[in-house]
């Protein structure tokens, strides 16, 4: 008999409190990851950066395992099918994983754990990959938090009430005895992307300076953790030890992680394609395809919205300050729907994730909760020059930016302001 530990969003070994409870039980723990085809199926790029990303990290994961005396059992199947199969070869007394809090995971875990109910298998899910979560953060009134600073001040409070706990499941040995082959690269369909991966680590310093420097794409001034976290190849809760005392705002931007988690969970009409205020899906998006092209090649003629995308597409990584710009720019000088860029920033981004990439993308459009009020048109030259002001970062991506070759503004900043305020005004209006 076994209990089954399923990896997802928390590939790694350390302090990972899924693990830690299975470890703890009664039975050997068979560690089992699964490529889920219903997920790999829908990404169109067979050079996808997030699978060779994982790929990679479950080749540390398994080798962790064999270390302690076990083995990593990879599956490539629909979930549901995975256990299924599981049950043929082993008798299983319990699934533990770590919760999850997009749509498609929750529905996932739902159809496991009726299966396993139905099979006397019994299922556990545990707190991991936020600080804190659904209801842990309310307002005096027991309402969700729809404003950072308020959330952010109570999540801070509650660390004082209910500090970090870690879950040193790297030092437990309880593994199920047994020896798998790893699933290559080629067979799930894939093949490398050529990209680099950051290092799953931040120096102190980095953090102690990161208020004076974050701000600024050509500087190294900010961790990289986001496809880290996005995957659990860090722990969260080892970062919130690390930054405590050393920077707040740092420690700030890892709550803002905490929040839109939160908003995910408290407001699952953000899930369903629809604004946070929805009055704001009342707006007429001009929607133009060609410039929506131009816009995602990095061809807009606005050097930090071009040198921005031209990141995107050559690393699946955009600074954050370039990320506000670039999408300001789609939803207020193109005036084509923000879920357009969602859409596209899910397909690019590594680090993508639902919770904060809809949280950011509603956060430029100003349909979002806390977000930039929509008369706030942020102007491309005027960032840059508070920014980019040596012009570094866009020389790196858009060397040709003061040649003949390199285009003409899509649109006049001015013209796209007044078009922007008045469709915002004319939807806002409508009874
Ligand atoms: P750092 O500045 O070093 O911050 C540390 C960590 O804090 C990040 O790794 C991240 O996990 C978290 N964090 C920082 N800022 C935010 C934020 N605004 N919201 C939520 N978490 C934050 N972040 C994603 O992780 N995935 C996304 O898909 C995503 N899409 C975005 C889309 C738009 C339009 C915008 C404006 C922002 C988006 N962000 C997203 C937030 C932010 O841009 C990235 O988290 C950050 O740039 C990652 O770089 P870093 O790891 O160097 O961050």
């Amino acid at each position: 008999e076994v209990s089954i530990f399923w990896f997802r969003r928390d590939l790694r070994i350390e302090d990972n409190h899924g693990l830690w409870a299975a470890l703890r039980g009664d039975q050997p723990v068979l560690p089992v990851f699964i490529f889920d085809t219903d997920i790999l199926s829908r990404l169109p790029d067979t050079s996808d950066g997030r699978v060779e990303f994982i790929h990679q990290a479950i080749s540390k994961l398994k080798l962790a395992i064999q270390a302690r005396g076990g083995d990593l059992c990879v599956l490539h199947a629909k979930p549901l099918d995975a256990f299924k199969e599981l049950s043929t070869r082993f008798k299983i007394a319990a699934i533990h994983c770590n919760a999850d809090y997009e749509k498609y995971g929750c529905v996932r875990d739902e159809s496991i754990r009726a299966w396993a109910d139905a099979n006397q298998i019994d299922f556990y899910s545990y707190k991991d990959q936020v600080v804190f979560e659904k209801s842990e953060v309310l307002s005096g009134q027991g309402t969700p938090y729809t404003v950072f600073t308020p959330y952010s001040r109570k999540w801070k409070e509650q660390l004082r009430i209910q500090p970090i706990q870690q879950f040193p499941s790297e030092t437990i040995e309880h593994y199920a005895p047994g020896s798998f082959e790893l699933p290559s690269l080629a067979s799930l369909g894939f093949r490398p992307s050529g990209l680099t991966f950051p290092a799953a680590q931040v120096a102190d310093t980095l953090i102690q300076h990161y208020g004076e420097k974050r701000d600024f794409p050509a500087l190294p001034g900010t961790s990289r953790l986001s496809v880290h976290l996005r995957f659990g190849t860090i722990s969260i809760r080892s970062l919130v030890l690390q930054a405590v005392g050393k920077s707040e705002v740092w420690l700030n931007e890892l709550i803002w992680r905490d929040f839109y988690f939160n908003i995910l969970h408290h407001f699952s009409h953000v899930s369903e394609g629809h604004a946070f205020r929805k009055e704001y899906d009342r707006m007429d998006w001009r929607n133009n395809e060609t410039e929506f092209e131009a816009w995602k090649q990095g061809q807009t003629g606005y050097p930090i919205v071009d040198a921005g995308m031209r990141e995107l597409n050559a690393t699946g990584f955009m600074h954050n300050r370039v990320r506000m710009i670039v999408a300001s720019f789609l939803v207020k000088h193109l005036l084509i729907d923000w879920r357009w860029g969602e859409a596209y920033f899910a397909a690019k981004l590594l680090d993508f994730d639902f919770a904060a990439n809809n949280g950011g993308w509603q956060w430029a459009a100003g349909s979002g909760c806390d977000a930039a009020p929509y008369f706030r048109v942020f102007n491309p030259a005027l960032q840059t020059k508070k920014f980019d002001g040596e012009l570094t970062y866009i020389r790196h991506w858009v060397p040709e930016f003061q040649e003949l070759t390199y285009p003409q503004p899509i649109v006049n900043h001015e013209f796209a302001r007044e078009r922007v305020l008045a469709a915002y005004k004319k939807a806002l209006a409508k009874v």
